[in-house]
């Protein structure tokens, strides 16, 4: 399986980071390796001084696809959860200075804790589903789907141009404003709508 995050969608995020609102998705690859379960304690890894959290709504891919048409695409996905997508913003900044690629600070082993799914369908309108993080207690990030500058259908049908989909696929959908910093200590909590998915300590 593969994991296929998006970024920049979410206008306020785009701008918190003094990036361009994208015209058309933009998207980059985590590996299996980068994937943390079961609410597992993440390690602050030795190569970075600056490991934001980006909270995201995850899709899970439950059909092969490739060329899917935007009217299909809500037929490819039939669980939806939460996910950080840990970023070395340091080694990033880097990356985007040098015009190379990402990998280094967003493919990192755990650099994607998932919690548990839920099924599509107890959500009646997936353009309005709201998602937060805690860290310590405290709200840092808040965000709805109906913000997305993309939706799901435009992701899927977009990457799905250019990489098949296959079962058991992730897609993070991009994260809303309000991204830091995570210190040794510090305790992540996410909720999709009402329930807590993520629970867990930064080592
Ligand atoms: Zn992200």
């Amino acid at each position: 399986m593969k994991i296929i995050a998006i970024g920049r969608n979410y206008i306020d995020h785009a701008k918190e980071l003094n990036n361009p609102v994208p015209k058309k998705p933009i998207f980059f690859l985590k590996p299996e390796t980068a994937i943390l379960r079961n609410n597992k304690a993440f390690f602050i890894p030795d190569f970075s001084k600056e490991i934001h959290y980006e909270l995201e709504v995850v899709l899970r891919i439950n059909k092969i696809g490739k060329y899917i048409d935007k009217k299909f695409a809500n037929k490819y996905f039939n669980e939806i959860g939460l996910g950080i997508d840990f970023t070395a913003r340091d080694l990033q900044k880097e990356c985007k200075k040098n015009g190379h690629p990402w990998e280094i600070a967003k493919a990192f082993d755990n650099s994607a804790p998932i919690g548990t799914f839920v099924n599509k369908e107890n959500f009646p309108d997936l353009k309005n589903i709201s998602f937060k993080l805690f860290k310590n207690e405290k709200i840092v990030q808040h965000g709805n789907t109906g913000e997305m500058i993309f939706d799901f259908s435009e992701i899927i049908s977009y990457i799905s141009k250019f990489v098949s989909l296959k079962i058991g696929d992730l897609i993070f959908t991009g994260t809303p404003a309000g991204v830091g910093k995570v210190e040794i200590g510090d305790k992540l909590t996410a909720y999709l709508e009402e329930e807590k998915l993520l629970d867990f300590e930064i080592k």
